[in-house]
């Protein structure tokens, strides 16, 4: 599977970085422009198979870089995702036909932002878009939101499904709790790190339910990681 190329079109520098910092890590190659015209002129050299545009862009506005995205041939069908800020610019730019194939309002979590991404994608370009990760004898289904194991159904709440998606990306990979907290909750949420630890332990009783080996690895002052043989 190719890695998926998404290009970020955003002139608040810590928002361009913090979607380029999360982007990366959930397996996307990202590269940001500051402007509309560096956007067009970045897409015209490569294609990219998404585009996160802001709607308040320097030099070239979000909507017009959308229009002209639209216009031509090679990039109409090339999936947009609008990043707004909440009140009338969103409403305005909902209620105009822009073409994008989804809006996100600003301020999002990037487990909102990383969720509708792969959704787009899903819609869009069904092959970029894996819906079942099997790590082990482990299965993730995203798009069921089931999990297996050893072929035994496994019961997960929303937030040990996350957490384990995450992991399941990143196998064998340490995540301290903070690095968990930002990946399943989102970072604009102030949670104490200890909930982590409740969480992990959820998630661990479901998946050992079968007396199976513990596939989370606590490592003693640094987090956790999925370590799974085979
Ligand atoms: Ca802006």
């Amino acid at each position: 599977m190719t890695t998926p190329y998404i290009l970020v079109a955003e002139d608040e520098d810590a928002l361009a970085t913090l979607l380029q910092y999360n982007l990366t890590k959930d397996g996307y190659e990202v590269v940001v422009a500051q402007d509309g015209e560096e956007a067009l002129m970045l897409i015209d050299e490569r294609a990219p198979d998404m585009v996160l545009l802001d709607w308040m862009l320097p030099k070239v506005s979000g909507i017009e870089v959308c229009r002209r995205i639209r216009s031509k041939t090679e990039s109409r069908n090339l999936p947009i995702i609008m990043l707004t800020a909440r009140g009338e610019e969103s409403d305005r730019v909902r209620g105009l036909d822009t073409g994008a194939d989804d809006y996100v309002t600003k301020p999002f979590s990037m487990t909102e932002l990383t969720a509708r991404v792969r959704a787009v994608l899903r819609r869009i370009r069904p092959a970029l878009a894996e819906d079942s990760v099997k790590r082990g004898d482990l299965v993730i289904d995203r798009v069921a939101h089931r999990v297996k194991r050893a072929g035994r159904d496994v019961h997960l709440g929303p937030t040990e499904f996350r957490l384990l998606d995450h992991l399941m990306q990143h196998p064998g990979r340490v995540f301290s709790r903070e690095q968990l907290l930002d990946a399943v909750w989102g970072s604009d949420v102030y949670i104490e790190a200890r909930t982590v630890d409740v969480h992990v332990g959820r998630l661990r009783k479901a998946l050992n339910a079968g007396e199976e080996a513990d596939p989370i690895r606590t490592v003693r002052s640094a987090g956790y990681s999925l370590d799974l043989e085979g």
